[in-house]
């Protein structure tokens, strides 16, 4: 295996330094900070009751694969010996601890890697199992090589290091990994922004019921006590399931083990009798990673089925070549639009276009040069239009557009803008050849204050896009609704 495998020299010489500094300031910092909490929540005579550096490193690994270099290996590493030996760790079993800690996040990372197919968002059901899977093997590698380290710490015998250890690392793997995979970044950034700018946060209480119904049954868990009380949350952990996002969920459990393993560490939990602390404490973790699936599984499944509903209901809801609306979508949210704009007593405009002499294009240049007329052209209108503007197709090569609450010469300006942009462009047919096309478009007029139902202003547009036929094509032509003189007192 080449050296350049592990992105060393790529690295080193192809990249600029700053870059490679960059990542790797990134990832010690964040793992050195990581390792810092875990060593702070250590019970005395005990290893971390919470260990998030070896899943945050996992989970950053994992979604920017471009970490994965020599360097930031290397920087994971300096961090974690850092913290340990900053904190009193002897150099000996810093070194163990941290080749432990490493190993299993290389195991997990390999296995990931290893199997491209898989689904890291967590946006499928299998995608759950295999996160288990990985994670058990990473869990099982990191307790091999360190459970040695607690017979010579500890004076343990070697069956409980590796079980004590195996079922620390399973459940921070499978609480905290999968909130790192699920983090909105982007989401999140543009929900500050908007709160930034509107300078309050708006709280709905009802959204909220999920979570005070989790902390109730913490509550009633603590009170309840004994051997079953751990799975008393269960029923409000598969309502925030089914009630909040996939991360919102992920970051509930998390907060939900994270309470139970601290009140574990202080001796607080009334679910055992304290008998055997390391045996009471390899069974609850394993508990917990077992509790957490459930929520875990029917948030993915649930994301799942919501990523399902919106494609199809963008399927149903648009053309498949155009991804203009579709016929029976734009003429029932033009007749919403209408009857808001009448009520509203505001003006309104329909664009009916056609495309000229289309058939001509079809015939001497292929059915696929005539697809890619429509596709471009789809998206040069759609780009000329503003948000609550309505864009579809109707059939074939006619489209329509509804213009709410524009004023007369904005229509025709719109309306003259897009012929004109049309008749400029060149379309791209196959083969790359450039194409020249033109519209021609009838303007369907609704003054302020009139009112009219939605066929008959269609029709209008459509005597007008008539006009504009027989006067030559590639023009623009109006018709105004004419409103009956009763009507119009
Ligand atoms: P006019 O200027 O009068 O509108 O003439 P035209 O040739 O555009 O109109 P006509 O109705 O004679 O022909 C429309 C053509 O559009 C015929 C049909 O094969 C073609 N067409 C309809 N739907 C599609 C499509 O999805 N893809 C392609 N490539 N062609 C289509
Ligand atoms: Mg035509
Ligand atoms: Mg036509």
């Amino acid at each position: 295996m080449s050296a350049d495998r592990f992105g060393w020299h790529s690295e080193l010489w192809a990249a600029p330094w700053s870059r490679v500094l960059r990542r790797a300031l990134i990832v010690g910092g964040v793992i050195f900070a990581a390792a810092l909490i875990g060593i702070l929540s250590r019970p005395v005579g005990f290893l971390a009751s919470i260990w998030p550096a070896n899943a945050l490193l996992l989970g950053m690994l994992l979604r920017t694969p471009r970490l994965t270099s020599g360097w930031c290996w290397l920087a994971a590493f300096i961090a974690l010996v850092l913290a340990d030996l900053l904190t009193g760790g002897k150099w000996l079993i810093t070194l163990w601890l941290t080749a432990a800690n490493l190993a299993g996040v290389a195991m997990a990372c390999w296995l990931y890697s290893h199997f491209h197919s898989v689904d890291r968002t967590l946006q499928s059901p299998l995608a759950v199992l295999h996160l288990f899977v990985f994670c058990f093997c990473g869990a099982l590698a990191s307790a091999l090589v360190g459970c040695g380290a607690s017979i010579v710490l500890f004076d343990r015998n070697i069956w409980v290091g590796l079980a004590y250890w195996f079922s620390a690392e399973m459940v921070n793997y499978i609480t905290i990994l999968p909130v790192i995979l699920t983090f909105p970044l982007r989401r999140i950034a543009q929900w500050f922004q908007q709160a930034f700018a509107m300078r309050r946060v708006e709280l709905d209480w009802l959204r909220l019921a999920p979570l005070f119904s989790l902390a109730l049954s913490l509550g009633v868990m603590m009170a309840v006590g004994g051997s079953g009380a751990i799975a008393l949350p269960v029923p409000a952990l598969l309502w925030c399931a089914l009630s909040y996002s996939l991360f919102s969920t992920m970051l509930v459990t998390l907060i939900f083990a994270t309470i139970i393993s601290l009140a574990l560490a202080r001796n607080l939990l009334p679910v055992f009798a304290h008998a055997n602390f390391i045996d009471d404490t390899v069974s609850l973790r394993l508990g917990l990673t077992m509790l957490a699936l459930g929520p875990l599984t029917v948030a993915c499944i649930n994301a799942a089925r919501n990523k399902l509903v919106i494609q199809l209901d963008h399927a149903v809801n648009h053309d498949y070549l155009t991804d203009a609306l579709s016929r029976a979508t734009f003429e029932h949210r033009a007749g919403h639009a209408l009857k808001e704009c009448i009520a509203a007593g505001k003006p309104v405009a329909v664009l009916m276009m056609d495309l000229d002499h289309f058939k001509y294009i079809n015939d001497h240049f292929g059915h696929r040069s005539g697809d890619l007329v429509l596709i471009e052209f789809a998206r040069l209108v759609d780009g000329q239009l503003r948000k609550g503007d309505l864009f579809g197709r109707l059939g074939g090569e006619e489209f329509a557009v509804m213009l709410p609450g524009i004023s007369r010469e904005g229509a025709l300006s719109v309306a003259e803008r897009l012929r004109s942009m049309v008749a400029a462009h060149r379309f791209a047919g196959v083969d790359g050849k450039l194409l020249k096309a033109t519209v021609s478009i009838g303007v369907g007029y609704l003054p302020a204050k009139q009112r009219i139902e939605r066929e008959r202003l269609l029709v209008r547009a459509d005597e007008a896009l008539y006009l504009a036929k027989n006067r030559g094509r590639n023009q623009v032509q109006i018709q105004d609704v004419q409103v009956p003189a009763a009507a119009k007192s």
